[in-house]
C-alpha cells in the first residue's frame, strides 16, 4: 500500500539550514532562514514577553482546552492590533500561527467559494501555493516584482487583476513582502484597492511582519483602508517574528464580511478549525494577550519592535554603503528602499553557490537575503564575499 510513496522534496529553506548547521567552518553566516536575530546573532527573548512569563502568565493551573476560536481577551487584543479601534464587526479567531491562519482561511473559503481561484504575487512565500493548492484551490500568479527596476510592477499587477472574475481571491502582503522586501506605496495600494473594489475581488492579506517596515499602525494601513472602504477581506496574522515566539505558534485570522451574519461567520470558522486541529495552543497566546492588554507592556513591546526595525534599517544602510565602496558604479539602492527582513539580491545561481562554498555565506536559491542575519561581526565578511562573487 505504501511502497510507491513519492519522495518529499524538503522545504528548500529549511533544507539549507540543515546544510548550514553541518558546516564546520567558524566564519559561516546564515542569510537563508527567515528568523530575526539580534546584534549578537541570537534569536531574542523580548523583555516584554519575558516579564509576562516571569509574572507567571500561562504557568498557573491545569492545562485545559481553549475554546475552538481561542480566548475572547486574546481575540479582542488582536482585533485592535490589526484593525485598530472600533473594529467590533470583524470576526477574529486564534490560529496555529500565521500558517494556521492561512490554512483555516483557505478551508473556510473553499466552502464558501468552491470554484474560485487564488491569485498570488509573483514571487511569494513558497508555502502560500502549497497551502492553497492543498485546500483545493487553483493557484495563479499576478505580476509583482519588476526585475528591471527592482521595484513593484504596479501596471502589471493592475492589468492582471482587471481581468479576473468577480469573487477571485487575491493574496496580498500589506508590508515587508516576502521574499522581495518590495512594498507598494500608499498611492499604489489605492490603485490596487480600486481594481479590487471595481472587480468585486476578495483580498486575503498575509501579515507576518506587522511593525517591521514602518510601525505597527503604519504597516496595517492597507488592511485598514480596505476595511474603511467596506471591502470584504481576510487577514492572516503571524506573531512568530514580531513577538519572537516562533515555537509557540501564535497567530490569528480576521474576517471582515460586512454583510455576513457574524454568528454564522464565526461558526464556519470554528468548523474549519474543529475539523483541522480542534483548538489552538494556549501558552504563546496567553503571553501575547498579556503583553498587548497591559498599556505598559504594550508600550514596552512596541519599543522593542521599533528597535528590531531600527537594527534592520541600520544593517541595510551599512550594507548599502560597504557594497557601494567595494563595487563603485553599481546601484545597491534597492537595499535601502526595501522593507523588513528580506532583500531580493538578484544573485545568480553560480554566485549563490560560490558564496556558500568559498565563503560560508548561505543564501537561498531565489537570491533572497535575510538582512536580520547580519550584524557588526559578520557584515564585513559578507560584503567582501559579495564583492568577490559580483566582480
Ligand atoms: N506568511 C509569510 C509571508 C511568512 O514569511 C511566514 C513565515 O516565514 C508565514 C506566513 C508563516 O508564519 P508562521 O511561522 O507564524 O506560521
Amino acid at each position: 500500500m505504501f511502497d510507491q510513496l513519492p519522495a518529499y522534496a524538503d522545504d528548500p529553506i529549511l533544507g539549507l539550514f540543515e546544510v548550514y548547521k553541518a558546516d564546520p567552518r567558524p566564519f559561516k553566516v546564515n542569510l537563508g532562514i527567515g528568523i530575526y536575530c539580534d546584534e549578537a546573532g541570537q534569536v531574542p527573548v523580548l523583555e516584554s514577553v519575558r516579564a509576562a512569563r516571569e509574572a507567571g502568565v500561562g504557568a498557573r493551573g491545569p492545562s485545559v482546552y481553549l475554546p475552538t476560536e481561542g480566548g475572547e481577551a486574546y481575540r479582542d487584543a488582536v482585533r485592535e492590533l490589526v484593525f485598530g479601534k472600533n473594529a467590533d464587526d470583524i470576526v477574529v479567531v486564534q490560529t496555529v500561527a500565521g500558517t494556521g491562519a492561512l490554512k483555516v482561511g483557505a478551508d473556510f473559503l473553499k466552502g464558501v467559494l468552491p470554484d474560485a481561484a487564488i491569485w498570488m504575487p509573483d514571487p511569494t512565500w513558497a508555502n502560500h501555493a502549497a497551502i492553497f493548492a492543498g485546500a483545493g484551490f487553483r493557484v495563479e500568479n499576478y505580476p509583482y516584482y519588476a526585475k528591471e527596476t527592482g521595484g513593484f510592477d504596479l501596471d502589471g499587477a493592475v492589468s492582471a487583476l482587471q481581468k479576473l472574475q468577480a469573487g477571485s481571491v487575491v493574496l496580498l502582503h500589506p508590508c515587508c513582502h516576502n521574499p522581495t522586501g518590495v512594498d507598494p506605496t500608499q498611492a499604489e495600494w489605492h490603485a490596487l484597492l480600486d481594481v479590487i473594489e471595481q472587480r468585486g475581488l476578495l483580498p486575503f492579506f498575509d501579515v507576518a511582519y506587522q511593525g517591521f517596515a514602518h510601525g505597527v499602525d503604519e504597516d496595517a494601513w492597507a488592511v485598514r483602508e480596505c476595511v474603511r472602504r467596506g471591502i470584504a477581506c481576510l487577514v492572516a496574522s503571524s506573531f512568530s517574528k514580531i513577538f519572537s515566539l516562533y515555537g509557540e505558534r501564535v497567530g490569528a485570522l480576521g474576517v471582515h464580511a460586512p454583510k455576513a451574519d457574524k454568528a454564522r461567520l464565526l461558526g464556519q470558522l470554528k468548523l474549519a478549525i474543529r475539523r483541522s486541529y480542534s483548538c489552538p495552543p494556549a501558552l504563546g497566546a496567553a503571553l501575547v494577550e498579556a503583553v498587548l492588554s497591559s498599556p505598559a507592556s504594550n508600550a514596552q513591546w512596541r519599543a522593542e519592535l521599533d528597535a528590531m526595525r531600527g537594527r534592520m534599517r541600520e544593517v541595510r544602510t551599512s550594507l548599502h554603503r560597504k557594497l557601494g565602496e567595494a563595487l563603485p558604479g553599481r546601484d545597491f539602492g534597492f537595499l535601502v528602499a526595501q522593507n523588513g527582513m528580506f532583500s531580493y539580491s538578484g544573485l545568480s545561481a553560480a554566485q549563490i553557490e560560490a558564496l556558500r562554498s568559498r565563503f560560508g555565506v548561505y543564501v537561498v536559491s531565489s537570491g533572497r537575503i535575510c538582512v536580520a542575519g547580519l550584524n557588526a561581526s559578520n557584515i564585513s565578511h559578507v560584503c567582501e564575499a559579495l564583492a568577490e562573487v559580483c566582480s
